[in-house]
């Protein structure tokens, strides 16, 4: 799987005024692999790769043509397998590794030809997708700057084991467990599944070093205090029930820092750690046992216009950085103190809070002050085989919500929130509730009911303008 061809045709192509460069980057691939001494010198000599952001700034002009990445298909994945091939073969080596159980192709794309192999899958579970696109552009990165000095050290000392997609029934399916009903990441010991078959076997074979598991985490995930939402967390995968931290270990613990340190500034307190109890059927902790030593990466939820364009982005600036760390030997001095204090996850982040309206429930029961807690859940649905994201939101909580967390916030201090009894309503009107006294509104304000609340500001008694429509 090795691309042997790949030095001798770059060799081919360095032109005198890159010679000097190139001496550099050789002398650093020399010294580069697990010991990782020179590390410090090379980055001296100035071949180190970009800082995070401006590999954020990269993806932002480099980054693959393609859907967001819950919309992605197993075409789409076969297209960007062809794509890789014709591009350059004696770049990449790609095979087919089997089939599903629907008998879709699951792809290993290997690249690099360093003595360090890393094994790099994604979407074992169906609708955890936002690697997926964050390995090609990594690949995509890797070639079209493979003549660059840090890259091609980077190239020299790693090989890169990728398998994008791993279940690729569940993600026509858009759900986490494959076509039998099994979910891929319980089935480590009895590999039942097909797709888990082929992870072992390509574990085995490669013999990586380092693993990544990549995959999402509920929206509802939240870290810190106050909750933030845990848009990354990370996870320094334990291989036994007494979590003992071996060489392995280290390493990985070491990885974690490495990315928590790449990630901070572009979302800060939104990074936590997941918990690392052992789970005997998980692949990550199989794989850590049977002697690759794999790095968690849940990418969970965040705010923002393009959530997962902004996921795919984070996950592509945390494996690059990580890996040249790996590739320079950087990661033996970033201190696992780093990943141990990362705040561990917690949960029921809400999709919007709207604090400290005043609650017209439609209930018939007197006005109070309350903070409404929406939840929302983001789901892929299919119309005339059109796919399209979209949330399904209800009220989750009423009270005193000053301990939770949202991805959206509204102030409603001096407002009325009451149900959209009306559809028919817009932001603008004026309006008169309807006495709720006698006879409850049909969509209330309430735990468990739809999350459609209007937002409204008092006119004069009874009287009132629509301010917000409320309907995520
Ligand atoms: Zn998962």
């Amino acid at each position: 799987m090795i691309c042997m061809g790949l030095h001798t045709s770059r060799r081919r192509r360095l032109t005198a005024l890159s010679l000097s460069l190139s001496i550099l980057a050789l002398a650093a691939c020399a010294s580069s692999g697990r010991t990782g001494g020179a590390a410090s010198s090379v980055t001296r000599a100035g071949v180190s790769m970009p800082a995070p952001t401006a590999l954020g700034a990269a993806w932002d002009a480099e980054r693959l043509p393609l859907a967001p990445a819950p919309l992605l298909r197993h075409a789409d994945i076969e297209a960007q397998v062809t794509a890789l091939t014709a591009l350059d073969p004696s770049f990449f080596s790609v095979e087919p590794l089997g089939r599903s159980v629907e008998g879709r192709a699951i792809y290993h794309i290997a690249a690099g030809r360093g003595e360090f192999s890393v094994l790099l899958w994604s979407q074992m579970h169906g609708d955890e997708a936002s690697a997926t696109p964050a390995l090609f552009d990594l690949l995509h990165y890797l070639h079209r700057h493979r003549d660059r000095p840090d890259v091609a050290r980077f190239l020299g000392a790693l090989t890169l084991h990728v398998v994008p997609m791993l279940n690729p029934d569940g993600a026509e399916r858009f759900t986490r467990r494959n076509a039998q009903g099994i979910d891929i990441n319980r089935d480590a010991l009895r590999l039942q599944t097909p797709e888990g078959r082929l992870l072992k076997d390509l574990r085995d074979r490669v013999q990586a070093k380092l693993g990544f598991n990549l995959h999402n985490q509920n929206w509802r995930t939240a870290v810190g205090r106050p909750p933030r939402p845990a848009t990354i967390s990370l996870l320094s995968v334990a291989f036994d029930e007494a979590r003992t931290i071996d060489g392995g270990r280290e390493l990985t613990r070491r990885v974690c820092a490495v990315i928590r340190e790449a990630l901070e500034p572009f979302i800060p307190g939104q990074i936590g750690r997941y918990d690392d109890e052992f789970e005997v059927r998980a692949f990550g902790d199989n794989v850590t046992k049977w002697g690759t030593p794999t790095v968690l990466i849940e990418s969970g939820p965040i705010g923002g216009e393009s959530p997962d364009l902004a996921l795919t982005r984070l996950n592509f600036v945390a494996l690059l950085t990580a890996l040249d760390a790996v590739a320079t030997g950087a990661v033996h001095q970033a201190d696992p103190a780093r990943y141990e204090a990362l705040p561990e996850n917690g949960s029921g982040l809400m999709h919007t809070i709207v604090r400290g309206g005043r609650i017209i429930a439609g209930t018939g029961v007197a006005a109070f002050t309350a903070d409404v807690g929406i939840a929302g859940m983001r789901t892929v649905r299919e119309r005339g085989g059109e796919r399209a994201i979209a949330w399904t939101t209800r009220i989750d909580d009423l009270g005193d919500l000053r301990t939770s967390g949202a991805l959206n916030e509204i102030d409603a201090t001096g407002l009325v929130v009451a149900p959209l009894y009306d559809e028919a309503i817009d932001e603008g009107d004026e309006i008169t509730l309807p006495d709720w006294r006698e006879k409850p509104a049909a969509q209330v304000v309430l735990p468990g009911q739809p999350a459609r609340l209007l937002l409204l500001e008092e006119r004069g008694p009874g009287r009132y303008r629509v301010r917000k429509v409320l309907a995520p």
